[in-house]
């Protein structure tokens, strides 16, 4: 969501006379957009000012802007702490720019903007034209989350959930199209909770579905709950829907998902693979975990193993139990490092086997792939097959936005390597 939002961010500052540089020394307006889901996201933030304060010593100093979730979280604090920021502002205000801009250039004040306007936002990102032009695109649909799982930022930095209106999204999805996207992501903190007027993510999919150029369709991320039958139909139905469902589970233990504050627990979980797997027997499944959440036993860990072996996940996030500053989580007993760690090491070793055996079977089979770009100018071109695994093969004609099959005659933990087949 951070990459959509860089994006619209960009189309906001063309709109005033700036553009784009890769050139650090030569930047007079510098953005920061952060995310709070990691660990030490904000000490990150002032690491980065620290590097930019170093760059510009001698030089007049450019405008400093921090956006996304933790300029939302610190607000004032982070004009307090550090006198560089010119400006600090939520991920629900970033259509403010233009004036945000005219404050700091002509009325040489600093600017604290965390309101939580996402209505004015879309209203306002509606009226400029998107720039973008990737052949895969992300289109954010909904936004902000109302599950307050206990270990996460999101309910409290992004708001509420609000979805954007249909016509306003499908009117931007063709934008996309003709700037040359051939596959868009539809994001959302809650994706499946998109709910605009009762036209639900499923008629959206379908709607998408029917538009003219358009290739794939993808979708992230998923809360089990809001998995309903409605949108594994459409899994069926809607042949441009990719076969790859992303539905974190975070724990394979129904005691910590409750502890979690989840609101679903293992049974519901794998009812949906099922139902899912019903519909499309192609279909597979990514899927985020926490290792460590306090109360973990060995037993519950165990649990996750075991959910592990029996999805066969083609990609596992994992990560240990971090505290987020206000969440309920926060306030627990954390399990020891010493622990913790092990079982990481353990649930990755398992998930590095599950992907190798999975590549494996991969060898010699063909797959389809929608070519993004290249890598080089030796002719190495970079894509992905329908369940958005990474393929790269060498070809001496351009491969962008082309779709062919490819036969898989390598790999290695992230990577296809194949040459196409005609
Ligand atoms: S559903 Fe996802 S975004 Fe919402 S609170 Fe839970 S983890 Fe955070």
């Amino acid at each position: 969501m951070n990459e959509y939002d860089s994006n619209r961010i960009l189309d906001l500052f063309k709109k005033i006379g700036y553009t784009r540089t890769e050139n650090i020394s030569e930047t007079n307006c510098y953005v920061l957009n952060t995310c709070h889901i990691r660990e030490k996201a904000t000490d990150k933030v002032y690491h980065d000012v620290g590097r930019l304060k170093k760059e510009f010593r001698n030089k007049k100093k450019p405008i400093l802007l921090v956006t996304g979730c933790v300029a939302q979280a610190e607000g004032e604090e982070m004009l307090k702490k550090e006198s560089y920021i010119d400006g600090v502002f939520g991920p629900q205000s970033y259509h403010k720019i233009p004036k945000i801009i005219n404050k700091i250039e002509i009325e040489k004040s600093r600017v604290n903007s965390t309101e939580f306007d996402v209505i004015e936002k879309f209203d306002n990102l509606n009226l400029i034209k998107t720039k973008c032009s990737k052949i895969s695109s992300f289109l954010t649909i909904q936004e902000g989350c109302d599950k307050f799982c206990h270990f996460c930022v999101v309910p409290y930095t992004r708001g509420p959930e609000y979805s954007r209106s249909n016509n306003e999204i499908l009117s931007e999805a063709r934008q996309l199209i003709d700037a040359g996207a051939k596959e868009i992501t539809l994001l959302g903190q809650n994706v499946n909770a998109y709910n605009s007027k009762n036209f639900l993510l499923s008629d959206l999919i379908c709607a998408l579905n029917e538009m003219s150029g358009l290739e794939r369709i993808r979708y992230t991320t998923s809360h089990p709950k809001d998995m309903t039958d409605d949108l594994i139909d459409v899994h069926k139905n809607c042949k441009k829907l990719m076969p790859l469902v992303h539905l974190p589970v975070q724990s394979g233990s129904s005691k910590i998902l409750k502890l979690m504050n989840r609101k679903h627990n293992i049974d519901d979980y794998l009812n949906t693979i099922k139902k899912l797997k019903d519909k499309n027997p192609s279909i597979k499944f990514s899927s985020d975990f926490i290792i460590g959440y306090p109360g973990e036993t060995e037993e519950d860990f165990k649990l996750t193993l075991a959910l592990l072996d029996e999805i066969d996940f083609i990609n596992s996030y994992s990560f240990i139990f971090s505290p987020r500053p206000g969440t309920p989580a926060s306030k627990l007993k954390n399990i020891d490092k010493k622990i913790t760690k092990k079982r990481l090491i353990s649930f990755q070793k398992k998930s590095e086997e599950i992907i190798k055996n999975y590549h494996q079977e991969l060898l010699n089979k063909k797959v389809e792939v929608l070519f993004e770009n290249s890598i080089n100018k030796d002719g190495k071109y970079f894509g992905r097959d329908k369940h958005a695994n990474a393929v790269m093969v060498q070809s001496s004609q351009d491969l962008t936005g082309k779709i062919f099959d490819v036969k898989i005659t390598n790999f290695n933990q992230n990577t296809l390597f194949g040459e196409i087949s005609l």
